[in-house]
């Protein structure tokens, strides 16, 4: 049995990229990243009921646009001064200063990421060593998460790793119960580091994505889908 379903539609010039699924409830978003307009619907609803839904929204959908589009766009990091980078959903300026000190970074609010450097250190190794914060802001979160869901879901999880991954936002290995987390969730919406590391965890209840999986997952979490939606396409 198929779970998924998916057709580009075009409303009033507008295309939407719809995704029948067997949920039960619409999701309609507008991703930040390219403005991309997507729409889960239930399994059972007819294209023609899709556009309905689409041109009633037609107003909320625009607006949404107008305010995405005021982001900068996304760009190839180099780690050069006065670049914008992401942290935990917020977009902030990277200020390098080239001090011929220890390499490390420092964060506050007010003057968002500060890169401190030796002059002439390149532009791959500049990224690593904000790659490395990124991963030391992720471990002092991560511990924690995975307690507290411990103790919720009764389930152990021996390890878990941080890992550049291309196309998965988590994995489990359920036999050895280890968990690796993409460090690209450093980037995403804080919200997102609990939803991964839950689902992830599910798996140690549930191996597939199942019908049980997700009884389980809208059990514990009853709003994944809205934190699932803030994701950008990893
Ligand atoms: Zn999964």
């Amino acid at each position: 049995m198929k779970n998924v379903r998916a057709k580009e539609i075009c409303v009033d010039g507008l295309p939407v990229l719809v995704w029948w699924k067997r949920i039960k409830n619409v999701n309609l978003s507008v991703k930040a990243v390219d403005g991309q307009v997507r729409i889960s619907v239930p399994w059972k609803t007819s294209e023609s009921r899709v556009r309905q839904l689409l041109l009633s929204r037609l107003d909320w959908i625009e607006q949404q646009r107008q305010r995405m589009q005021k982001l900068p766009k996304p760009v190839v990091l180099h780690g050069d001064d006065g670049e914008v980078h992401q942290f935990f959903g917020v977009l902030y300026p990277l200020t390098v200063v080239y001090d011929g000190g220890r390499h490390h970074v420092e964060f506050n609010e007010q003057k968002g990421i500060v890169l401190y450097v030796r002059s002439g250190t390149a532009r791959h190794r500049r990224l690593q060593v904000i790659d490395d914060w990124y991963r030391a802001e992720l471990s002092a979160r991560i511990p924690a998460l995975i307690k507290r869901w411990e103790v919720l879901m009764n389930v152990q999880v021996n390890e878990w790793r941080i890992k550049k991954m291309k196309t998965r936002w988590g994995t489990c290995n359920i036999s050895s119960r280890r968990v690796w987390l993409n460090l690209e969730l450093a980037r995403q919406p804080e919200i997102c580091l609990e939803y991964i590391i839950v689902h992830e965890m599910v798996h140690l209840l549930e191996r597939g994505h199942t019908r049980k999986f997700y009884d389980h997952l809208n059990r514990l979490l009853p709003r994944w889908r809205e934190v699932d939606a803030l994701l950008q396409p990893c």
